[in-house]
């Protein structure tokens, strides 16, 4: 799995972990031989999430399911950035294939459901959305925000 994922891209993926792992895991997941998220047990096999002198680890499942809504979510937004449809807000399927492709991560990424980070409503499968990097307080959250009225109005600002 590694080899598809280049270095810098591994290390952006291993910042956004550190800020998501959970601020209350177990005794044994602090340990590092149960997952952080699930709770597993990571003796067999687990990835760990390199965080220097902190030994955290999860398990595969969860690392598989994470790295996939996070990869899918960077091609979903590099097209957007690179299309010039998508940059006009006019209908791109390719766009649709690929927010497609990350939507059916979200339940096995453990990010629960796309939020418009502008409004903070869900966003619907029938409503255009983009898929969005801002930076919060604790650093770039891979986020989304409905095109209207939310992009539209804050372009207007
Ligand atoms: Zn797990
Ligand atoms: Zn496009
Ligand atoms: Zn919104």
């Amino acid at each position: 799995m590694t080899e598809c994922v280049r270095p810098e891209e591994l290390q952006r993926w291993h910042s956004l972990v550190l800020m998501d792992a959970p601020a209350r895991i177990s005794l044994e997941a602090s340990a590092g031989v149960r997952c952080v998220w699930c709770d597993a047990s990571t003796r067999e096999a687990g990835v760990d999430l390199g965080l220097g002198h902190i030994p955290l680890r999860c398990c595969l499942t969860c690392y598989m399911g994470r790295l996939a809504w996070m990869a899918t979510w960077w091609d979903w937004h590099d097209h957007i950035a690179a299309c010039a449809a998508c940059l006009r807000g006019a209908t791109c399927y390719v766009a649709r294939g690929r927010r497609a492709l990350h939507a059916a991560t979200i339940a096995r990424g453990g990010s629960g459901p796309m939020c418009c980070h502008l409004c903070h409503g869900q966003v619907a499968d029938h409503e255009a959305a983009v898929a969005v990097a801002w930076s919060g307080q604790s650093g770039v959250r891979l986020s989304y925000a409905h095109i209207v009225p939310c992009l539209v109005r804050e372009a207007a600002r």
